[in-house]
């Protein structure tokens, strides 16, 4: 531990934002990274745990009393060696993981968390300045050719575990870019995409090669789905090619609200506004739902919800309403009682910040209205939960003015006909049935057929999807050569 006493005579500094005022302006990342001296300090409240709560809490367990001491003694490339030991792509979770870590760390018990993924974004950005992070290209080649099927997080830790152990990896994605949610849903303003692109160059120059356009298995997609395949492989013939093959196509499914007017323009999937989004912010053509001057209502509380209120901000919407069907959570966590897992508390995003959002809780929406085919209002009821079991208030039916509407309320699963091409066993949930334990785990009940990411857990966190790319990563080494030495 660099200073014994460094949380009791510093305070914990957070990352500055620039004023929404400036940041509405454009699409860029607004966070600035620690400089060196404030990530010293910040590295310096660590208390070196005996037991490192924040490492058990961090799902890809991250060596982080370690690299806390290594900044705060000035070696920086050590600190990015280790923090490389646990985490692909520290440069993604550095800017949009939630951090369960911190809701781990000890001191978050009665004072403020050590500051760890401001560290880690920093440790991280400076490995890129300073040139440090170069393609680790394996000695010896194993002959042994694997694919994997879709290129979120997921797949590439996948791909990059295994190129690294030797194994020719091809990865195939149906999108025109590389990156699942990375590149297509999460937008610019939390991640731009340069972070993603200059990983792919990396894991291009130790030998993945990344068929894009290319939709594996089944052409038979459910409507809203991101497509911009112009070929097809089936299962068959990826089954033939490859050693081992692993699905990690993410959970596609968007959560449905089948009730009257959700055919009425206006009324859309958050996907079909973040990705257009995404793609205009690229280069592409324009983003063909339109924010501006709109009333707009955001149905469902969590990231992608958020990602549409920033993203209706940017284009200028008259104003932005955000539903949750869950009561309003406590503003403080009973820290005592909650410590060291994840709490339930109101969580305020900066996209919030960015606009005058009126969040609305325990709400239900009934009925979308509209004329001549257009969404203008919806009808809204408020829900009292006892014992867990919700049940509306009688009378407090109300209609609210919308232009816009964007259904945020999670995903269901990944594509059903993806896994039934590949005769891929499901679990009770849609969710590729695998096990993450034990003998045989990651695997699929088709033969040399895994999964990993959301495809299995089923809609989740980027840090776990790197956690199980790199977990299975390990089974299909061990598949292939009788044993790995990869880690786990
Ligand atoms: C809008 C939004 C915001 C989010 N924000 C955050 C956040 O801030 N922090 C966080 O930790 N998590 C966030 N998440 C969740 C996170 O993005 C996912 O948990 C994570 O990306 C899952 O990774 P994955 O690799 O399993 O799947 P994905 O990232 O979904 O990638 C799957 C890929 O597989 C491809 N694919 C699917 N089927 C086929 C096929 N048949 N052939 C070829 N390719 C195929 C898809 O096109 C896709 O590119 C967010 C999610 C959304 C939707
Ligand atoms: S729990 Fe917090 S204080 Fe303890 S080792 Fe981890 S980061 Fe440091």
């Amino acid at each position: 531990m660099g200073k014994p006493t460094g949380f009791m005579g510093r305070q914990r500094l957070s990352e500055a934002y620039e004023p929404p005022e400036a940041r509405l302006k454009h699409y860029r990342e607004f966070v600035a990274t620690l400089n060196d001296e404030q990530t010293r300090v910040q590295g310096s409240r660590c208390m070196d745990c005996g037991i490192p709560f924040c490492t058990n809490g961090c799902p890809v367990n991250n060596i982080i009393p370690d690299w806390n001491d290594l900044v705060y003694r000035g070696n920086w490339k050590q600190a990015l060696d280790v923090l490389h030991s646990t985490n692909n792509f520290p440069d993604f979770t550095g800017r949009i993981c939630p951090a369960p870590c911190e809701a781990a760390c000890t001191l978050n018990i009665n004072n403020e968390a050590v500051g760890i993924k401001s560290i880690e974004h920093a440790i991280v950005d400076k490995g890129w300045q300073m040139g440090w992070i170069v393609p680790k290209p394996p000695q010896t080649k194993t002959g042994k050719k694997v694919a994997v099927v879709g290129s979120g997080p997921a797949g590439l830790a996948t791909a990059q575990q295994l190129a690294r152990a030797g194994h020719d990896v091809t990865v195939f994605e149906k999108s025109a870019r590389v990156g699942g949610l990375l590149a297509y849903g999460i937008p610019d303003f939390k991640l731009e995409k340069t972070v993603v692109d200059r990983r792919v160059k990396q894991m291009e120059a130790e030998g993945v090669v990344f068929r894009t356009k290319v939709i594996v298995g089944s052409k038979d997609l459910p409507p809203g789905i991101n497509n911009d395949a112009s070929s097809f492989v089936s299962a068959e013939q990826i089954s033939k090619d490859f050693d081992a093959v692993v699905l990690a196509a993410g959970s596609e499914l968007p959560r449905e609200l089948p009730i009257p007017g959700r055919e009425l323009k206006g009324v859309y999937a958050a996907l079909e506004f973040l990705i257009p989004q995404n793609k205009q912010v690229a280069g592409g053509k324009s983003n063909p739902i339109n924010a501006k001057g709109k009333h707009v209502v955001v149905i469902g509380g969590g990231d992608t919800g958020s990602d549409c209120v920033g993203t209706s901000y940017r284009h200028g919407a008259a104003s932005v309403t955000q539903f949750e069907l869950m009561p309003q959570p406590p503003e403080e966590e009973n820290r005592p009682l909650t410590w060291p897992y994840w709490p339930l508390k109101l969580r305020t995003s900066s996209s919030h910040m960015e606009g005058e959002t009126q969040r609305m809780f325990s709400i239900s929406t009934k009925e979308f209205l509209g004329e001549n085919g257009v969404l203008k209002s919806l009808k809204t009821v408020e829900l009292e939960w006892k014992s867990g079991k919700m049940k509306e208030v009688a009378g407090s039916e109300k209609v609210i003015p919308a232009d816009l509407v964007f259904l945020a309320m999670g995903f269901m699963n990944p594509v059903g006909s993806l896994l039934d091409a590949f005769g891929v066993e499901k679990d009770a949930r849609g969710n590729a049935k695998a096990t993450t334990d034990g003998d045989g785990c990651y695997a699929t009940s088709a033969a040399k057929v895994f999964a990993a990411g959301d495809t299995r857990r089923g809609q989740s966190l980027v840090v776990w999807a790197i956690r199980e790319g790199r977990q299975c990563a390990r089974e299909v080494d061990a598949f292939l050569m009788g044993s790995s030495t990869l880690p786990r």
